[in-house]
Order: structure tokens, then sequence, then C-alpha cells
């Protein structure tokens, strides 16, 4: 194989323009060719910039942190492969053996295994406790607590955690307090302002916004700890592919029409679903029979979420009824897609829990957990109709 100069396969000159592109390129290459070892060596001192390796850095991701970071309100963060891949980068990144870390009792399932499983292998000591109230988080500091990682509504029962408090606890102790903001969102909530150390994102879910990219975000308020998580991140080979990077960020030219457009609708079907015979209770952070509604007006303000939580009566007849009667809704464990996704925790997030746990929790076997996408809302709320009166036997 010879280029076009008849000569050797690479490189392959670009064609010239005097123009540029409108949309970022997308840049799969692996290796990018510096041009002498000075300029190597000048690259790795960071006199110069430039790509090496993209397991390193690469354009692509890049483009996305730099959107994250104007969107959060801070510089350096990291685009990972995956949003577990951004919680492995804040958790194992910056904590050593010996260290303690106290998380939220409800954080998405794979944080809580990671917390309850591999940390404690690794000698990193782990507590849970409620992030709505302050007390029990203090209660569970132990002096060699190093971090406190929440989330800002829990999965699935939309919770709202007390985000301003464990901030002044986490300070006055000298504790970093790391915010996955994965269902809220900078739209909703920055943590940053909040006094948050560290953020984290799936960006799989709400920002990239179409189900065909799995990526993640992390960033610190300080730049030496943004610095240990990339590099950490970059040794552990937890870093992004380029098309997924490119793809992200193509969803995120929408996202916040699509995060408006969705929790209207959500705010809507929630009203909707209390009307419903067949449904037992709705959850919803916006609505006034929220057990947290002052609270998410307070940090979350009028975008609350896009995601309704709701309890069918007639137990898991009732769901199976509903779910094949949703029509058109996927039933299938993800939120944030453009399509509304249906969730049944019994069966998927939390079936490793016992009844007795899930039940501790609220989770019966008619619980539903809803991402609310961008379907016309009229023909939405006529599918929820029709598929709870598709229950009302069961009851
Ligand atoms: N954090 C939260 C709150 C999530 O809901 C999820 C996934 O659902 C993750 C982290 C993990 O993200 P990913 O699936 O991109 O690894």
């Amino acid at each position: 194989m010879r280029n076009e100069k008849g000569s050797l396969i690479r490189p392959v000159p670009l064609p010239a323009s005097a123009s540029r592109p409108v949309v970022t390129p997308l840049s799969p290459s692996v290796v990018y060719a510096s041009e002498t070892p000075d300029q190597l060596d000048a690259q790795y001192e960071g006199h110069l910039h430039g790509y090496t390796y993209s397991r390193e850095g690469h354009p692509n991701a890049d483009v996305v942190a730099a959107r994250l970071d104007a969107m959060e309100g801070q510089s350096g963060g990291t685009v990972t492969g995956s949003g577990m891949a951004a919680v492995t980068a804040a958790l194992m990144g910056l904590l050593s053996a010996g260290d303690h870390v106290i998380g939220g009792n409800q954080l998405y399932g794979r944080s809580l295994r990671l917390m309850k499983e591999d940390l404690p292998r690794l000698g990193i000591t782990t507590s849970l406790a409620d992030p709505g109230d302050v007390a029990a988080i203090k209660a569970a500091i132990t002096p060699q607590t190093k971090m406190i990682l929440i989330e800002v509504v829990s999965n699935p029962t939309l919770r709202v955690a007390d985000v301003k408090g464990i901030a002044d606890l986490a300070k006055a102790h000298g504790i970093l307090l790391a915010v996955d903001n994965t269902f809220t969102t900078p739209r909703s909530f920055r943590p940053y302002d909040y006094g948050a150390d560290i953020v984290i994102h799936s960006l799989t879910k709400l920002l990239a916004g179409h189900s065909d990219v799995m990526l993640g975000y992390v960033s610190a308020r300080d730049p030496d700890l943004s610095q240990k998580m990339r590099v950490f991140a970059v040794t552990t080979g937890l870093s992004a592919s380029p098309f997924d990077c490119w793809l992200c960020e193509r969803g995120m030219l929408s996202f916040d029409l699509r995060y408006d457009r969705a929790q209207d609708t959500a705010i809507r079907l929630a009203d909707h679903l209390a009307t419903l015979k067949g449904v037992k209770r709705v959850i919803y952070p916006g609505r006034a029979d929220h057990p947290d509604a002052a609270r998410a007006r307070e940090l979350l303000g009028a975008q609350t979420c896009n995601m309704v939580s709701f309890e069918l009566d007639g137990g898991r007849a009732a769901a199976n009824a509903f779910t094949r009667a949703a029509d058109g809704l996927s039933f299938a464990p993800t939120l944030g897609d453009v399509g509304t996704t249906l969730s049944h925790p019994a069966s998927s997030s939390h079936r490793a829990l016992s009844v007795d746990e899930r039940a501790a929790l609220g989770l019966s076997e008619g619980f539903f957990r809803v991402s609310v996408g961008l379907e016309d809302p009229d023909a939405l709320m006529a599918v929820f109709t029709d598929a709870v009166a598709a229950t009302r036997d069961l009851a």
C-alpha cells in the first residue's frame, strides 16, 4: 500500500481548505505523530499542547469535557468511558487504603456495589447513610472519613438530598463532597454552587440523550484533584471513545430543549397519574405532596427532573399487565432517552435486595419509575391511561 505520492502508507495529507467545518470533526486516531523528539518532550512537559495517544486524551473528549465544564461552572473535567468509570475515578483515584467514605444509602446500584464490595477489598472502609438526614451522615463520620458521595435525587424513590446541609458538614470536617448530578443535570442543579468538591455524571443518560452512547464525566474544584482523577482514569483505561464523544456532543447541542420539554411533560404525567384509579401513589419532587417538596423547590427551582415514580395496586400481575399494555413505551432499565422508558426496580435495579429490604424503601411489585421522553404529551397521557386501565381487574 502506497499513499498518493507513491511512497509509504501514511500520512495521507488532508485536502487544503480555507474554510473550516461547522461540526466538530471526528478524530478516531489512536495515535498522534509529533515532528521531533524535542517536540514530544515539550508536549509531555506541558509547554506545547499536543495529543499523543487517545487513551491519554483526544479532541472529541476534550470538546465534551469543555462543554460540561462550562455547564457546571468548572474547568479541567475529564470525560470517561461510562458513568461508572467517572464514579470509579473519583473513589479509587482519590482514596487510599485506610480511608473511609460515606455513601448515600440509595446510590445507583453499581455505585453501591463499589462501596460495599470493591472498596473494602482494597482497604477503603465505607458506610451508607440517608443523604436526606444530615444527622445520619454526621453520625457516620469517623476520623478516617475522606469523602461523602451522594446523588441529588435518589433512584427510584426520588427523595431529595440535603445537599446544603451535607456540604456545610463536609466543609466543617475537611471532607470532600462528591455529587453525582446525573438525574438533576446542571439544568436543574449545579453542585459547585452549593459547596460540592467533585461533580460526577453519567453522560449516557440525559446529556447524550439518545441511548446510543456510554460516557461519564468527573471534575473537581481543586485542579490537583482533577489532575489526579484524570491520571488515574488514563492509567486504568477508563478513557472514552472518540465516536461516543462525537455523538455525545451532538446530543448535548439539544440538551436544554430536550430537558425542558421532558420535565414539563413529567409534571403533567405526575398530576395525570394521580387522577387514575389503580394508581396507589405518585412520587414527583415538584408536586406539593412530595415529602421533600420544600427542599426540591429550594435546590432545584422550577426545573425539578424528568423522572416520575408511581405505584400500582395489584402487585406483579398488575405490573406485567401494565408493561404489556404500555404501547410504544420501552420497558428498559435506563433513563434520559428521547423516548419514555419504564423501569421496574423489583425485577431490575433492586432485584438483589430481599423483599423486606425493598419494602423498607417502599419498592413493592407495583412500583415503576418513568423516565419521561419527548413524545407528544397528550399521546403519552393516553398511553398511561390505557395501560393503568389494563391493571384494574388485578388490584
Ligand atoms: N450514576 C447514576 C445516578 C446512574 O443512574 C448511573 C446509571 O444508570 C450511573 C451513575 C452509571 O452510569 P453508566 O451506566 O454510564 O456507567
